[in-house]
């Protein structure tokens, strides 16, 4: 799960939470409880290194230069 960085506007607090993708939206302040409060960034707890991984094809024939 990634691990996001949340600033509470309530009390004004700064944590982190270790939520999923989908209740990355949905996360009350740890101090007070609040809902209100903003992602700041997310670290992601997996390597982002994905090296081998060609996703460029290149161009198709259909966007060939003919006219
Ligand atoms: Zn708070």
């Amino acid at each position: 799960m990634p691990l996001y960085e949340y600033h509470c506007e309530a009390c004004g607090a700064d944590f982190e939470a270790l939520v999923s993708f989908s209740k990355a939206d949905s996360v009350s302040c740890e101090l007070c409880g609040s809902e209100k409060v903003q992602r700041v960034n997310s670290t992601f707890a997996a390597a982002r290194s994905d090296s081998g991984s060609s996703g460029f094809q290149g161009c198709l024939p259909s966007c060939s230069p003919g006219g």
